[in-house]
This record gives structure tokens, C-alpha cells and sequence, in this order.
């Protein structure tokens, strides 16, 4: 258990994004009076990052309305536009690009993930939504282009379905260039894969699949990808969304267990003082086929990570919370839901809908224990279904309970 903070306690947090941010807050309600610093490597204030590649890049939403905070809390002290570059763990001090130093009896490490480049020679071509200046040059690459130019989208994973689909919104024609044999294959499984792999179609996106990119280069006001087979793909503005890497390479040396994140305990300690959360935090999580080690990417799991941390340290007596991971898409006109955390191995099944009309619910189960639900355009059923994942659930008796029908 962890020891609740004192009077005599600060805390520093690394990562201004989500989970820094709400972990901040979360202290502060629960009557953390203690100083708490946040260093962030970007400028801007705590944002929401899901609406960059839906309705801000479709349009209707300005980045100035991304803020977190819905006040300045003027008891916390920030150092934004800095790195940390390296951390002493021992006497937890943070070590910043700029030379200074800042010292707590807690750290805290919520640096996220940053969006996987491309090796490639013309990568500076290459649009990667991650941050709000990236939505800012995409948008200064398109302003001025005619509303129908093709925008080619490498990777039909959650982040190229989104962009593209906002993108089609507003006239352009994207083109989305997947890799597999259909998007999201290696997350979701053959079944749901294949069944979400007709929403491209029916939103009038082109998706080609089995398009892995060999090289990018540049031809005049061109970017030309060339495809693994000899095909080639030219438009004037790309976009890539090929997956994230954790922000682990300042805490090289630190001491801390690295492995495709920071490894934390079922405390989020990765050593004593020391807590990772979010996207970058590598976790026991406890699901119902037993406890595995995940390192998980969704807006939810990053806010109730920085709850959880924030209850054990000002209130470790207080029951913890179980967590159910959950994580939305809106794609191709549809809005796709899962909660837990499903292998593309699991077993599936469709429980309501079909996925043949665009629209169902289906049980992910591994062992006959149900791992996960997915939803497509079914957001009262997914919400119905959640009490099958709080607690190990048979499949026998998930359908038996059939809780998403109520
Ligand atoms: C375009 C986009 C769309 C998304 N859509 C969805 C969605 O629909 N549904 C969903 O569930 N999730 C979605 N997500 C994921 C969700 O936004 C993340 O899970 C969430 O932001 C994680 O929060 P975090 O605080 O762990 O990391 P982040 O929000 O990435 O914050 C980490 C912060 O740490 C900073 N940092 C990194 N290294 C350092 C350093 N050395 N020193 C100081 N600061 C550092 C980073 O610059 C960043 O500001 C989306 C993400 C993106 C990018």
C-alpha cells in the first residue's frame, strides 16, 4: 500500500498532458495542499488530444476549445516548454533540457507516447497528428489546396480512419493505404477487422489494403509513396498513422525497469517515490482472464490512472476502483467502442445487430471468459455490457445475463 502524502511532501510530475494534468487536479480535490509542480515539453496548457483528428480537423471544433483546466488553478506551478532530460532517481530530482532542476519527495512520470515516424527520406513531407502544432501545419499544408485533392493517408488504424474521414468532411479525397489485409487486423481480430474494413466504402473513403510503403520521396509540389510491388501513390499532402512509442529514452540510465514503457507495480510505483501513469506506464492490469502486463494507448485509462494514483496517495485505505479499459473511435461515419482489453486471438461473437447492416455488439472471450465487447453504432449496449467485465464472466453466462438488451 501506499504511504498517503504529508505535510511535508511536494510533488513533481513529468508530462503535462492528460494524466499529469488530471493527476494535479485529482490531488488538489482531494486535499493535497503540499507543492506540485508540472513540467511539460510542449507550451500549450493541458488539452484533450481525441478531438485533434475528429472535429477539429473536420472543421468544427477550434483548438482554443481543447483546454483541460476549466480555471487556472494558481496553486500549481508549471514549467511548460521544457523537457525533462534525465532523472535522479534517488533524490527524486528531474533534471530539465534547460539546465534547471526540480526536486520533489514524489515524481511522478505521465510523458505519453509520440507518434512513430517513418524511416524515410522525405519524412519532413509527412504530416503525424499527435500534438495541437501538428493540426496547425497539416492545416497550413492544406489551406489554399483545391477541396477535392487527394490526401493520402498511410495506415487505416484508428488515427488514419479518423483523419481521413474528417478530411472526406470537408472535400478533400483521401486515400487510405493500409499494410494489412485489412485495418486494424493485428487489434481487433480476422472477424471485427473484416466487418469494420466495409465502412470506408459505405463513407465513399477509398481504402486500399495490402499496401505496405516501401519509400517516400518528393516530386515537385508531390509526395510520391512507393509501394512494396513497385506501385506508386502521389499526393500532395500525406498523412501517417502508424503508431506511437512510449517517451522513455530521458529515464535511460535512471535505474527505472524500461520495457516498452515504465514498468509500474499494481501501485503505479516504478520505484519508491517514483509513479509512471498513462500512455506511457507499463501496468499489472488485473483483467478477467487474470493479471497481465499491458501498456494501454485510450483517454480513459490515462484519467482513471491519474484517479487511482491520486486515491492512493492521499487515501490508501479508501477500496480501489477496478479498471475496465474502454476506447472509442468515430470513423467513416460510425462510432466504434470497446471496453477491455480483447486479443486479436480471442474468440468472437456477434450478440446483437449485424455486422452485415454497419451495425452490432460483440463479446471478445478467451478460455470461455469473456475479455472485451465491441460496439458499432450500439454506444446504450456497450454501456449495458460493462458489468460483464467488472468481474471474471463466462461466456455461458454473459449470454445467459445478456445485460446489453435491457
Ligand atoms: C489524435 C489523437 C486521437 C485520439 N483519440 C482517442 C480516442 O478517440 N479515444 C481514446 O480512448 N483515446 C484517444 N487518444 C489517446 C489519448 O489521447 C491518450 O490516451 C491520452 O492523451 C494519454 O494521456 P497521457 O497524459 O498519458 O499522455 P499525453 O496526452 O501524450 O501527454 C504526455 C505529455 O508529456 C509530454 N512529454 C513527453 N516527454 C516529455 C519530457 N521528457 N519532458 C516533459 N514533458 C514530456 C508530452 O509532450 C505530452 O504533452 C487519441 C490520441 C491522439 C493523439
Amino acid at each position: 500500500m501506499s504511504e498517503p502524502l504529508g505535510p511535508h511532501d511536494s510533488v513533481v510530475v513529468v508530462g503535462a498532458g492528460l494524466a499529469g494534468w488530471r493527476l494535479a487536479a485529482t490531488l488538489r480535490h482531494r486535499g493535497f495542499a503540499g507543492p506540485i509542480t508540472l513540467v511539460g515539453e510542449e507550451s500549450a496548457r493541458p488539452y484533450d488530444r481525441p478531438p485533434l483528428t475528429k472535429q477539429v480537423l473536420a472543421g468544427s471544433l477550434a483548438l482554443e476549445e481543447l483546454a483541460l483546466e476549466r480555471e487556472v488553478d494558481p496553486s500549481l506551478t508549471w514549467r511548460l516548454g521544457v523537457r525533462a532530460r534525465a532523472l535522479d532517481v534517488d533524490a527524486r530530482r528531474v533534471i530539465l533540457a534547460d539546465g534547471d532542476t526540480v526536486t520533489g519527495t514524489r515524481v511522478v512520470v505521465a510523458t505519453g507516447v509520440r507518434a512513430r515516424h517513418l524511416d524515410v527520406s522525405a519524412d519532413d513531407r509527412l504530416h503525424y497528428v499527435r500534438r495541437l502544432e501538428d493540426v496547425t501545419r497539416l492545416e497550413s499544408d492544406l489551406a489554399g489546396r483545391a477541396p477535392s485533392s487527394p490526401v493520402a493517408v498511410i495506415g487505416g488504424g484508428f488515427i488514419g480512419a479518423e483523419v481521413a474521414t474528417s478530411l472526406a468532411h470537408r472535400g478533400f479525397r483521401p486515400i487510405v493505404l493500409e499494410a494489412m489485409d485489412r485495418p486494424l487486423l493485428n487489434v481487433l481480430g480476422p472477424d471485427v477487422a473484416g466487418w469494420l474494413a466495409e465502412l470506408p466504402a459505405l463513407a465513399g473513403i477509398e481504402l486500399r489494403t495490402g499496401c505496405a510503403v516501401a519509400g517516400v520521396t518528393t516530386d515537385g509540389d508531390d509526395v510520391v509513396i512507393s509501394l512494396v510491388g513497385g506501385a506508386t501513390v502521389r499526393a500532395p499532402v500525406v498523412v501517417a498513422g502508424i503508431g506511437a512509442l512510449p517517451n522513455t529514452e530521458w529515464l535511460e540510465g535512471s535505474g527505472l525497469a524500461l520495457d516498452n514503457g515504465v514498468v509500474v507495480d499494481e501501485d503505479y510505483s516504478a520505484a519508491p517515490g517514483v509513479a509512471a501513469i498513462g500512455d506511457v506506464a507499463r501496468f499489472p492490469w488485473a483483467g478477467p482472464a487474470g493479471v497481465e502486463r499491458a501498456r494501454i494507448e485510450h483517454w480513459q485509462v490515462a484519467n482513471d490512472h491519474a484517479m487511482e494514483l491520486a486515491r492512493r496517495w492521499t487515501a490508501p485505505a479508501e477500496p480501489h476502483h477496478p479498471l475496465v479499459p474502454y476506447f472509442w473511435s468515430d470513423q467513416y461515419g460510425a462510432k466504434i467502442q470497446v471496453l477491455g482489453h480483447p486479443r486479436p486471438t480471442d474468440v468472437v461473437q456477434v450478440v446483437a445487430g449485424d455486422p452485415r447492416d454497419a451495425r452490432f455488439v460483440a463479446l471478445y472471450s478467451r478460455d470461455e471468459v469473456v475479455t472485451g465487447v465491441v460496439a458499432l453504432r450500439s454506444p446504450r449496449a456497450l454501456a449495458l455490457a460493462r458489468p460483464i467485465l467488472l468481474a471474471p464472466t463466462t461466456l455461458g453466462d454473459a449470454l445467459a445475463r445478456a445485460p446489453w438488451e435491457r
